[in-house]
């Protein structure tokens, strides 16, 4: 039993496959193999076609920060020992955007368009998250 405290992503059987390579510390998106479209997070359909027909591709981890924001407003219980933290969406160097949070770098040194790559915080024994530095 964890005492991790912060929502888990709930895995269903059409994400399974990010978890798994999460938890193997890979980084993997769908791409479509009806119209190409590379996509995250994971879902049952393609978001450019809706195609159903997607298949798993290793990214490179590699991206730059978007946008991000940092919270000072304690919003669940789980993030009282993090205040403040940071909520930042990256770009990927292969296209897709996702939301995650930048770590091991000062609040007060994130910045739109620095370069970061993906690192891998194990937070239960069934959950991996993907992260940011
Ligand atoms: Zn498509």
């Amino acid at each position: 039993m964890s005492d991790y405290s912060k929502p888990l992503p709930i895995i269903e059987k059409w994400n399974a496959p990010y978890w798994q390579a999460a938890k193997r510390h890979e980084f993997v998106a769908q791409r479509c193999r009806a119209c190409g479209y590379l996509h995250l997070p994971p879902g049952p359909a393609c978001t450019n076609c809706l195609s159903d027909d997607q298949e798993w591709t290793p990214l490179s981890g590699k991206g730059t920060i978007y946008s991000f924001g940092v919270y000072y407003q304690q919003w669940h219980p789980g993030f009282k020992d993090d205040m403040p933290y940071n909520v930042a969406l990256i770009e990927l160097t292969e296209g897709p955007q996702i939301i995650s949070q930048v770590v091991g770098c000062a609040n007060e040194a994130l910045a739109c368009g620095l370069a970061v790559e993906v690192t891998f915080e194990d937070v239960t024994p069934e959950v991996t998250l993907p992260k940011f530095r």
